[in-house]
């Protein structure tokens, strides 16, 4: 059997990987907030993992493998933007989510296996709550008047039942910062804490908070007579009680984006292994570093945020995207560049026209699967592609390229069998553009004459038009676009 080393974070070595039980490797990502369109950055970790979930399955077979990723759809900045924009929560984060499997499944990632909502653990999350309470781990805040400061016109009848938050304290945990190897008070003198008077340590984090009206709110947890009350889940604590709920004590790897190592992944391994004992939860643990673009942090004033949806709506298709993120190695921080993406652009075009028509060998080939087996060395594979490619090993070149979700069927953008309909279109889009937001017009002003007639002219030029709503619409532009059938409605 191929043998796979990953670098874990943990131990800070790279280690030869050995699944807990080989039928049943098991796999657990961190994944979005679910309030708006994911940015490019987001995109790194799912197709790094990506990457290892198809490694992991090729060497242990498709059915002996699960991925786990999560969508945190309970977070202050998704009820804020509920406010801002009158929508329910639902709303929102189901909307996000379709965009969110939208964009990454266009960069050529598969689907994990779950896909668990924060929001649909509530119970699992409170039961764990008050485990940790009743060993002793974290507790109540004691005067919850003091934050939650009931009007001075109310007398409280049973301070018992006033809503408070729970916390985890971290001095009760003696092996808190195990993940990151450094002690409680190097990372207090690192790190900036919010001192908050109802905690007991600084470094303290809350499992349970009140929620106030118009917030979201489930039941809290109890404990020895006192009751949390109405209010939400810390976040840290989601991802520990819905990988229980899904794998049980222990399993094998746990991923995110290195931002994620402290105070996240430090506190998910407190709360599980204070529940559970010291060896549970995950084994080896995996961080990709971050993406820049332009040699630049990505930032909305710095005018370089760019969401997956914009490069796609650039034009740029999902196969060049991905294949500009397998050129950097995971742990080495990736910069998006447009000169990249050029490259990439051309060596697909090379490859896609190399192996038209033909069929993949039913195996990759053995240099591609040992670099992605040493720690995910994605550039390494690439250039044994290039290799393939100048042999014209044709048949293996595709088995390969496809293992990494790369000349795929489904990844076939029409730009690449037709690059000169393409570059037509993008002289043509405004033209294509405001015929759409004139019809947009035409059927708000119920004219549906207007709006059926521009329709069949953009159908017949090659446009296919898909209504969402009455002012939604999208578009596709066909193998057939010819810009002269928009004479008509010029
Ligand atoms: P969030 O929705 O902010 O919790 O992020 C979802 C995932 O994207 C996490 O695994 C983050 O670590 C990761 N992430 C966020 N920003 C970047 C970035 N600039 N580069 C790489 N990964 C990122
Ligand atoms: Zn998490």
């Amino acid at each position: 059997m191929t043998t796979i080393k990953l670098y874990n974070t943990k131990t800070r070595k790279k280690e030869v990987f050995t699944p807990l039980k080989a039928d049943d490797v098991r796999m657990y990502v961190c994944g979005p907030t679910v309030y708006d369109r994911a940015h490019i950055g987001n995109a790194r970790p799912v197709i790094v993992f990506d990457v290892l979930y198809r490694l992991l399955q090729q060497v242990y077979g498709k059915d002996y493998v699960t991925y786990a990723r999560n969508f945190t759809d309970v977070d202050d900045k998704i009820n804020a933007r509920a406010a801002e924009t009158g929508r329910t929560i639902r709303e929102i984060t189901d909307e996000t989510i379709g965009w969110y499997l939208d964009d990454m499944g266009a960069l050529g990632n598969l689907e994990p296996d779950h896909a668990p909502r924060a929001t649909e653990y509530i119970p699992e999350m409170v039961a764990m709550i008050e485990l940790l309470i009743s060993k002793g781990f974290a507790y109540f805040e004691d005067s919850p008047r003091l934050h939650n400061q009931p009007p001075a016109k109310y007398v409280v009848l049973d301070e018992s039942k006033l809503p408070r938050h729970a916390l985890f304290e971290v001095r009760t945990y003696e092996q808190y910062g195990r993940l990151s190897g450094r002690t409680l008070d190097e990372m207090i003198a690192g790190a900036r804490v919010e001192v908050a008077n109802n905690k007991r340590d600084p470094m303290d984090f809350v499992l349970w908070k009140p929620s106030g009206e118009g917030e979201p709110g489930w039941d809290g947890p109890k404990s020895q007579g006192i009751e949390a009350g109405r209010g939400r889940p810390g976040w840290h604590i989601e991802c520990s009680a819905m990988s229980h709920k899904l794998f049980g004590k222990k399993f094998d790897i746990h991923g995110g984006g290195l931002d994620l190592a402290f105070p996240h992944h430090e506190n998910e391994i407190a709360q599980s292994c204070a529940c559970y004992g010291e060896d549970s939860f995950a084994q080896v643990w995996m961080h990709n570093e971050m993406l820049q673009v332009e040699g630049k942090k990505m930032s909305k004033s710095l005018g370089n945020f760019f969401s997956v949806r914009d490069l796609i709506d650039q034009g740029y298709p999902g196969e060049v995207i991905r294949f500009v993120y397998l050129g950097t190695h995971y742990r080495k921080p990736m910069d998006w560049t447009n000169k990249k993406a050029k490259e990439a652009e051309a060596t697909l075009r090379k490859w896609r026209a190399l192996t038209e028509g033909v069929e993949p060998t039913r195996a990759i080939d053995a240099e591609v699967l040992r670099a992605i087996s040493d720690d995910l060395n994605t550039s390494g594979a690439i250039s044994v592609l290039h290799q393939l490619a100048r042999q014209e090993d044709k048949e293996l070149l595709l088995a390969s390229a496809q293992f990494l979700g790369l000349l795929t069927d489904e990844m076939l953008d029409p730009a690449w069998k037709v690059p000169e309909e393409l570059e037509t279109y993008v002289e043509h889009r405004g033209t294509v553009e405001a015929l759409i937001a004139k019809r947009k017009e035409a059927r708000l002003a119920k004219d549906f004459a207007t709006s059926d007639k521009i329709r069949d002219v953009l159908l017949a030029a090659g446009v296919e038009l898909k209504d969402i709503s009455l002012t939604e619409v999208e578009f596709k532009i066909t193998r057939d676009f010819n810009p002269a059938k928009l004479e008509s409605l010029k």
